[in-house]
């Protein structure tokens, strides 16, 4: 058993999910595109306004299918921000691009618009944007530097699916947008993702790419009478037993980003004068973005100081835990030219980061004492 008792995370049923996995399996298709694949796409799509929503098995899939969608060639060139998952820079690798690593913003922590012009050379295809912690990174400048340098725009909008950037949904503003649904995710299925197509040139080509190279998703429509192998492709459908279960997360969207929005301000009130104190930063939501909440993370003057945090709260059994490690200095990142010095923000604030517990089923009794337990803290 873990030795704590409030856990960072905790993925919890909205209600209707076993129900729903057995309506599925009582209806004979558990396989991928079912009925409740078709209500979770329906779902999303008319939420959100995209050209099109697929589900995939993860937003991994969904990136690597953007990087199939780019048609990228060995020597191309894909932005992506230091401060990330893995995934938003292995994904084009995978399929030949170079990463070229850009810094973030010390505010947001979202990729630094004012620095992206100078990393766009001739063989920059694309720029992958990750809107951290759901807050949107700023789409007006990137999208018009990337216009202007003719590269497609990908927002890995795995933190932000229901937040807003000027009033527009997030996901809705790069030729294509993944989601995930992995466990740690304000909506799940234990692992799952979507591709939100909002380029139409893309559509057809992003459903071939899906079902294993194949039309089958014309076929199922009645548009052709046979399906075959047509493209490349791989398999990046989810059961319909997954779906079913996402749908009952989705249904509840309105009450789970209540619950989270309620959560985020109840740490940003309850610290707002501890972390003045201490000179610690806590997140920055600018006026014209709307957060999706995915999380509630502050950074601390020193790596020193958060390892010390850290401690403190695991003695009082509260879980919390670090984030991302700089990509261009990963083993793997380095093979790309990545150095000491590149990212200087990334690099300032991987060590000096912490996410408080974050979740749909966090008491607000549970919220309270890991406040006191802060507010509780004295280094050295
Ligand atoms: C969680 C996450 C991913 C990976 O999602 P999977 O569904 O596990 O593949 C990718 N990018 C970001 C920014 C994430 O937070």
């Amino acid at each position: 058993m873990s030795p704590h008792r409030i856990h960072f995370n905790s993925p919890r049923a909205a209600g209707r999910e076993l129900a729903n996995m057995a309506r599925a399996l009582e209806s004979g298709h558990i396989s991928g595109d079912g009925e409740f694949t078709r209500k979770c796409r329906d779902l999303l799509k008319q939420e959100l306004g995209a050209t099109d929503v697929l589900l995939t098995t993860s937003c991994t899939h969904a990136l690597e299918m953007t990087a199939l969608l780019l048609e990228l060639k060995p020597g191309d060139e894909v932005i992506v921000p230091s401060f990330s998952f893995v995934s938003t820079a292995n994904a084009f690798a995978l399929h030949g691009a170079r990463p070229v690593f850009a810094d973030v913003r010390p505010d947001t922590l979202n990729l630094d618009e004012r620095r992206l012009e100078e990393l766009i050379t001739p063989r920059a295809r694309a720029v992958v944007v990750v809107h951290y912690a759901g807050v949107g990174c700023e789409m007006d400048a990137i999208l018009a530097a990337a216009r202007a340098r003719g590269v497609a725009v990908i927002e890995d909008n795995a933190h932000g699916l229901f937040g807003k950037y000027r009033g527009r949904w997030l996901g809705t503003f790069g030729a294509a947008a993944t989601q995930s649904f992995h466990e740690t995710k304000n909506f799940t299925c234990g692992e799952g993702g979507a591709l939100l197509v909002n380029e139409p040139r893309w559509r057809a080509r992003a459903e071939i790419l899906r079902e294993k190279g194949t039309d089958r998703g014309r076929f199922f429509r009645g548009e052709v009478d046979k399906y075959s192998w047509v493209d490349i492709g791989s398999s990046y459908l989810p059961s319909d037993l997954l779906a079913a279960f996402l749908l009952a997360q989705l249904e509840q969207r309105a009450a789970i980003q209540a619950k989270r929005k309620a959560l985020w301000h109840g740490y940003r009130d309850g610290l707002a004068d501890w972390a003045a104190a201490r000179g610690a930063q806590l997140p920055v939501i600018p006026a014209h973005c709307e957060s999706a909440y995915a999380l509630f993370h502050l950074l601390l003057p020193s790596a020193e100081e958060r390892d010390a945090l850290m401690a403190h709260l695991k003695a009082r059994g509260i879980s919390s835990v670090f984030h991302y490690l700089p990509l261009h200095l990963s083993k793997m990142g380095r093979t790309f030219g990545g150095q000491p010095g590149q990212c200087p923000v990334t690099e300032s604030v991987c060590d000096r980061l912490l996410r408080l517990p974050f979740h749909n089923g966090l008491a607000e009794a549970n919220q309270a004492e890991v406040i006191e337990a802060m507010r509780a803290f004295r280094p050295g």
